[in-house]
């Protein structure tokens, strides 16, 4: 990233936000080499990925629509951006790499759900029951009981 004042190319980030409309994900930016600072945006890229969802249907993969759902599940704080930003790397990287070009609705929530587990097991939770819909709250019981006990925990 090229500092627009004196074309340095050595520049450290000193805030990151994500930009709640778009998903999109705005850096403010520090020249090391002339003390310049500036801004620079992020846009996930809409892929070739179609997503099948539950009632047959089949519509371009959004990006978007996942970053909404952490924000929802996730509690707002200075951390929540950067948690945000390093989960739709980790989901856009597997599904990519596992699920090009087509995945089901079903799969993406599991991902997501997989990998809010592993950064923010509340936030896990929140999303959970929504997704899964839970009507019986013996499995959201057994989902809080699983969380308690971690699988590769050493006994
Ligand atoms: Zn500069």
């Amino acid at each position: 990233m090229k500092c627009p004042k004196c074309n340095g190319t050595d520049s450290k980030v000193t805030d990151t936000r994500i930009v709640a409309d778009h998903g999109s994900i705005r850096r403010r930016r520090k020249c090391n080499t002339c003390g310049y600072k500036f801004s620079t945006m992020e846009v996930y890229c809409k892929t070739e990925l179609v997503v099948s969802k539950r009632n047959g249907m089949e519509e371009e993969f959004d990006p978007e629509k996942i970053v909404r759902g952490l924000q929802k599940a996730i509690r707002s704080d200075s951390a929540s951006d950067r948690k945000i930003e390093i989960i739709m790397q980790n989901i856009l990287r597997t599904i990519r790499d596992r699920y090009s070009p087509k995945i089901s609705s079903e799969n993406i929530g599991l991902i997501v759900m997989e990998e809010l587990k592993q950064i923010d097991p509340i936030a896990y939770l929140r999303f959970a029951s929504v997704y899964k819909n839970f009507h019986e709250t013996n499995e959201f019981e057994q989902e809080c009981k699983n969380l308690e006990q971690p699988s590769d925990q050493v006994i």
